[in-house]
């Protein structure tokens, strides 16, 4: 193998360990907006019996199921800290969310909630060493700037506090086609800013319409080079309300008039909630995403280079849709919003099967840039899971970290500069825990689930009751901790708490 050595200012120098581009892999990678795990129908399904103690939503995902028979299918895979903008800084960078500038949100009454400019991402890296990188859909990773292209020194909505955002070329992080907004959420009347700042209102249901801006990038694509594409699509996100505007007729139609009684399959869901009858909308905009991301892979497939791409189908976070009797749909540790779906193909190299692995949100960036020969540049958090992956050998992971912050106090203007850490958290091959605080940073409560004997999480297991076991996830949590430089280990806040119990 001849080495190739790139230069780029930001990175020093890359050591490509390929001899042609043309043999580095493509990257397609789709990452719905709020697409549960448990939506994907193909648990259910003979080949899968046994990966999951919980049923599959009665969801159609056709396209997604046979995908699956292709992919390394990941049981346990979780977003870190289950909110969009968390979830994308820890994505694109390898790094949590302390470290990249996202802990929260993303909006415009947390100005300092943003990616770090100088954060080196995985598009950074790949641009260096070769790639051609598209973002496509929901960036979400910026506070919004008064730098609206079309009204320079305003917003790019009049809407109070501002969640949109344009992000100009020096902010786009190697991505050199780019066709993306920050957070809006009408799914039949999207808008999007263009490579050139020029912006697009196109009418459509955005799911249709990135999936033709994806495929026309697929066409259009410059061929010398491999290319990494991310498509961020909103939906299954919320709004659910309005079927007309939420939602495409054809998917809407398959369960529209079914009972709430057959579309909850989880025991732990309360369909009393005022949210309940939005399962419907929520669902089909899941088949929506499932019959467009087969599109995608057709394009691939036409193109003949569907052998050299690896093509990843994951989300943000999950949506709880009424289990746990709670009406926020994400960050919380509970399985519907901590556990993201995580499919990955790579003919020929990696093979298909199910894996539960608990992969976190840093790990996403160093393990892809591995497939690719790139290296991992320094200040990157997540472990590179490649050899488990491509040979099913090396060390995996005992816990996934759970974190959630919340709005600290808020300064004389009104603005949040500081967020309070108000939970951390475990996945483990078995259980999930989660201790929280109250304002004063004392014990407000802690959850221990046994998923494996009580996969919808209905018997809290009490600490005191069970304490061996909860010392030994402190243990773990304690490590986790300290591994990604957490504030709670910075200020001893899991020490203080164990102290007074
Ligand atoms: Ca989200």
């Amino acid at each position: 193998m001849k080495a190739k050595v790139c230069l780029m200012p930001a990175l020093g120098v890359l050591t490509l360990s390929c001899t042609k581009q043309q043999d580095r892999p493509n990257i397609l990678y789709v990452f719905p907006d709020q697409f549960r795990s448990s939506a994907l129908a193909f648990w259910d399904q003979s080949a899968f019996a046994g990966a999951q103690r919980w049923q599959a939503d009665p969801v159609f995902t056709p396209r997604l199921d046979g995908f699956a028979e292709e992919a390394l299918v990941l049981s346990r895979a979780v977003s870190t800290c289950p909110l969009s903008s968390p979830y994308r800084g820890m994505f694109l960078t390898g790094m949590y969310p302390e470290r990249n500038g996202i802990i929260s949100n993303c909006m415009a009454q947390r100005p300092d909630n943003t990616l770090n400019i100088e954060s080196v991402c995985i598009s950074d890296v790949l641009s260096a060493s070769g790639y051609q990188c598209g973002y496509i859909g929901k960036l979400h990773a910026e506070v919004p700037m008064k730098n609206d292209p079309d009204n320079p020194g305003h917003y790019v909505s009049r809407r109070r506090p501002e969640w949109d955002a344009y992000t100009p070329p020096e902010r786009r992080h190697g991505f050199e086609y780019w066709y993306s907004y920050g957070a809006f959420d009408e799914h039949h009347n999207p808008h999007y800013w263009d490579t050139e700042g020029v912006r697009h209102d196109p009418h459509e249901f955005s799911v249709a319409h990135e999936t033709r801006k994806a495929i026309g990038f697929l066409r259009c694509r410059d061929r010398k080079r491999p290319f990494f594409l991310c498509v961020a699509y909103n939906p299954p996100h919320s709004p659910y309300e309005d079927p007309s505007k939420d939602c495409l007729p054809e998917d809407y139609a398959l369960y529209k008039d079914r009972p709430l009684s057959e579309l909850y399959v989880r025991k732990n869901a309360d369909t009393t909630l005022s949210k309940a009858a939005f399962i419907r909308q929520y669902f089909s905009n899941v088949t929506s995403v499932d019959r467009h991301f087969g599109m995608l892979l057709d394009e691939l497939r036409r193109q003949g280079i569907d052998k050299n791409t690896i093509v990843v189908f994951t989300s943000d976070h999950g949506e709880t849709m009424c289990s746990q009797g709670t009406e926020d749909p994400k960050n919380s540790v509970w399985t519907e919003s901590f556990n993201v779906p995580f499919l990955l193909r790579y003919p020929g190299k990696i093979r298909p099967r199910v894996d539960s692995v608990l992969m976190a949100s840093v790990d996403i960036m160093p393990t892809l840039l591995s497939l690719t020969g790139s290296s991992i540049p320094p200040g990157v958090q997540g472990r590179d899971l490649s050899s488990l992956f491509l040979t099913g050998e090396g060390e995996r992971p005992k816990a996934a970290l759970y974190l959630r912050n919340v709005n600290g106090e808020p300064g004389p203007d009104g603005l949040y500069r500081q967020f309070f850490p108000v939970a951390r958290g475990l996945k483990t091959d078995r259980y999930t825990f989660e201790i929280a605080l109250r304002r004063d940073r004392a014990l407000r409560e802690v959850k221990i689930y046994d998923d494996l004997e009580d996969p919808y999480q209905l018997h809290n297991l009490d600490y005191r009751e069970h304490r061996e076991l909860f010392d030994n996830l402190c243990t773990l949590l304690s490590q986790k901790l300290s591994e990604s430089a957490d504030v709670w280990d910075r200020e001893n806040i899991l020490d203080k708490i164990l102290e007074q119990l």
